[in-house]
C-alpha cells in the first residue's frame, strides 16, 4: 500500500490501541499512556505512529511497553490545504477561547490520525490521544462498530451532540482511507477543529461512547457532578498538558496532574483509582 506507515515489527494481535506522536512533547504523553495501557493487562498491540519530527532514540522509552512503532509522513494534502490549516492561520480563523493550546501543538499533525485506516493488518483499532491515560481495561471497545467516539463535553450539557476525537474506534480499510483523503482536501475546505471536525462530517451517524471513555479534564471544574472516578476509563488532558511546567489551570487541576505524573514516571501508581476523592459537587 503506497505510503502506509513502516513498522519495526509485525503485528501480534488482531486489534490495536494506537496513538500518534509528532514531536518530543507528545512522546512524554505517550509514555504515560502506554504505561497505563500496559497496566490494564490488554493483549491488543500497542501501536505508536510517529513522523520524522521525532528522533528514533526519543522513542526508546516506548519500547519498554512492547510498542510497535510505525513511521509515517503527514497526509499528502495540497499546499493550499496545508496553508489554510497552518497554526497561525487556524488560530486566527477559529480562535480557541475556552482553553489554551500549548506552543508545541501543530494542527496539521492532527490529520495524521486518519492513517489508522491504513492499518489493514488489524480487524479493529482504537485511537487514543497521546495526552490521555487509561484507568480501566478498555478491550471491549474492539467489539464496538465503526465509528464510535465520546461526546465533547467539558463545559455545558449542550456539548453532548459534538464528538471528541481523542478516543475513537475504526475499522481499517484502504478504500475508506482513500475516500477520506478525497473528501478531506476539497478546494477551500477548512476544518476548524482539524480531524475532529472532519470525522464528525465524515461519520454523521457516529455512535456515542459513554462519556467515561473520554473524560475531559475541564469536567473536573466545569461539570463536577459528572465526575466519577469509579467509572472513568480514559482521562484526557485536552488543552493544557500535564507535562507543561506551569499553566493557568495547573492549580485547579493539581490532583489530575499529579495522577498523570505517577503514570509518567512509574512510581506509586494507585492500584485502583475508584477511591480517589471526586471534586466537590456543585451546590443546588
Ligand atoms: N499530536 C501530535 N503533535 C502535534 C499535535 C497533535 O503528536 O503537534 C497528536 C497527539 O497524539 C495529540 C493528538 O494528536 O494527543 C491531538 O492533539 P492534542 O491532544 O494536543 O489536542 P487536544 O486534545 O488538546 O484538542
Ligand atoms: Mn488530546
Amino acid at each position: 500500500m503506497k505510503d502506509a506507515p513502516g513498522f519495526d515489527k509485525a503485528a501480534a494481535s488482531a486489534n490495536a490501541f494506537v496513538t500518534l506522536v509528532t514531536n518530543r512533547d507528545y512522546v512524554l504523553g505517550a509514555t504515560a499512556l502506554l504505561r497505563s495501557l500496559h497496566l490494564t493487562g490488554t493483549e491488543a498491540d500497542l501501536v505508536v505512529l510517529y513522523t520524522p519530527g521525532v528522533e528514533a532514540e526519543e522513542l526508546e522509552p516506548l519500547r519498554a511497553f512492547g510498542a510497535r512503532l510505525g513511521r509515517c509522513g503527514r497526509l499528502p494534502t495540497s499546499s493550499a490545504f496545508n496553508e489554510r490549516h497552518e497554526r497561525g492561520r487556524l488560530h486566527k480563523a477559529a480562535p480557541f477561547i475556552k482553553g489554551g493550546k500549548p506552543v508545541f501543538h501543530t494542527p496539521l499533525d492532527n490529520f495524521v490520525k486518519l492513517r489508522l485506516w491504513q492499518l489493514t493488518e488489524y480487524d479493529k483499532v482504537v485511537f487514543i490521544d497521546a495526552d490521555a491515560i487509561v484507568l480501566k481495561n478498555c478491550d471491549k471497545l474492539f467489539d464496538y462498530p465503526e465509528f464510535c467516539a465520546a461526546p465533547n463535553v467539558y463545559e455545558t450539557l449542550g456539548d453532548f451532540h459534538r464528538l471528541n476525537s481523542g478516543v475513537f474506534t475504526a475499522k481499517p480499510s484502504e478504500a475508506t482511507f482513500q475516500n477520506m483523503l478525497s473528501r478531506l482536501d476539497q478546494p477551500e475546505a477548512f476544518w476548524r477543529r482539524t480531524d475532529q471536525t472532519f470525522l464528525e462530517h465524515y461519520f454523521p451517524d457516529w455512535h456515542g461512547l459513554p462519556v467515561f471513555y473520554n473524560m475531559l479534564q475541564y469536567v473536573w471544574f466545569n461539570l463536577p457532578d459528572l465526575w466519577s472516578w469509579h467509572e472513568i476509563h480514559i482521562l484526557h488532558y485536552q488543552y493544557e498538558k500535564p507535562w507543561q511546567t506551569e499553566h493557568p489551570k495547573a492549580k485547579t487541576l493539581r490532583p489530575l496532574i499529579d495522577l498523570w505524573q505517577v503514570f509518567a514516571n512509574g512510581k506509586e501508581i494507585p492500584e485502583d483509582v475508584s477511591d480517589l476523592p471526586n471534586p466537590s459537587k456543585s451546590v443546588i
